[in-house]
């Protein structure tokens, strides 16, 4: 098996160019770190325009919608980005719930996350309780027990990073979890959450003691799920050969390139580092890799 191709030169990016039309990013890690904008990246995302690459953002951040995650682009100096260009998983949970399960207009999503997922299943016309639900945030007592009971109105339970989980939701969750018939999805189901240089619990987290209490595993809507990649590829036709996703972390964004039949181009400016893909022992290796996303821009001037 050939290695990782290291992209050190003009000829180099050039060639790879050549390779896409269409090019998937991750967000956090390949076009900012937190809430500063990456080198050349504005150069490289302008450059690929001109070129009339087609590009989309694909993150795994449910807390914010396209909407508000556009807003994120703009204050960085991105404002060329548009919504439509912009592929969270909480959309992702919504097209899917939409167009993939075809959800009943009678019945509800029950949500462990924040207002994204709830701005995105309503711009899909999807009913939704909890989420932000002020009411929720509060200790469990014992009048509660007999009040949490499984509500028919309820046909999912969707699971993303959640700020203020507690027992009480989770109790809500579970109970309904317990009706075989309530579809268990989750936006994402990242272990970690990577942020000013630590490691915070992640999406995944949420849902962990929902999939321990229940015995039920939740499909995922981020990445590196085929059910993500089905919606992306739904919503934008492209061609996988001709397309290729950019990411930082190998487990979500390369393996999510990978297992869709897509290039992958891997960047050193985020959760994993070099040591990681030359490792002999890699379950997953990029096709590709450079320092970071704004090589491009630096190497071809
Ligand atoms: N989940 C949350 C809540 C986040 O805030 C982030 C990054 O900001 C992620 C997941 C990972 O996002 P990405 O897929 O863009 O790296
Ligand atoms: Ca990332």
């Amino acid at each position: 098996m050939t290695g990782p191709v290291k992209i050190t030169s003009k000829a180099e990016v050039e060639e790879f160019l050549s390779k896409y039309d269409n090019f998937l990013f991750d967000c956090d890690g390949v076009i900012w770190q937190g809430d500063v904008l990456l080198p050349h990246v504005k150069e490289t995302l302008s450059l690929l325009r001109e070129k009339g690459k087609k590009l989309i953002f694909v993150t795994n951040n449910s807390t914010k919608s396209r909407k508000a995650y556009t807003k994120k682009f703009s204050k960085l100096g991105l404002d060329e980005v548009t919504p439509e260009e912009i592929f969270g998983s909480a959309y992702s949970a919504a097209v899917y719930l939409k167009k993939v399960v075809k959800f009943p207009a009678d019945k509800k999503v029950l949500v462990l996350g924040e207002s994204g997922i709830e701005e995105e299943l309503a711009s899909e016309g999807i009913q939704f309780v909890g989420g932000t639900d002020p009411s929720l945030r509060r200790d469990i007592g014992p009048e509660d027990y007999d009040a949490i009971v499984p509500d028919p109105s309820i046909g999912c339970v969707l699971s993303g990073l959640d700020l203020h989980i507690n027992y009480l939701k989770l109790s809500i969750a579970l109970i309904n979890l317990q009706v075989p018939e309530t579809l268990f999805l989750a936006t994402n189901i990242d272990s970690t959450y990577p942020t000013h240089g630590k490691l915070f619990p992640g999406a995944g987290t949420m849902c962990a003691p929902l999939v321990l209490a229940s015995k039920r595993q939740p499909i995922s809507l981020g990445k590196p799920s085929k059910a993500m990649m089905d919606c992306v590829k739904a919503k934008f036709e492209f061609d996988p050969v001709r397309t290729c996703m950019v990411g930082d972390r190998l487990d979500t964004d390369i393996r999510f390139g990978q297992e869709g039949g897509l290039g992958t181009l891997f960047v050193l400016t985020g959760v994993n580092k070099e040591s990681d893909i030359l490792d002999e022992n890699a379950d997953v290796v990029p096709q590709q890799y450079m320092t970071k996303l704004g090589d491009i821009f630096e190497l071809l001037h």
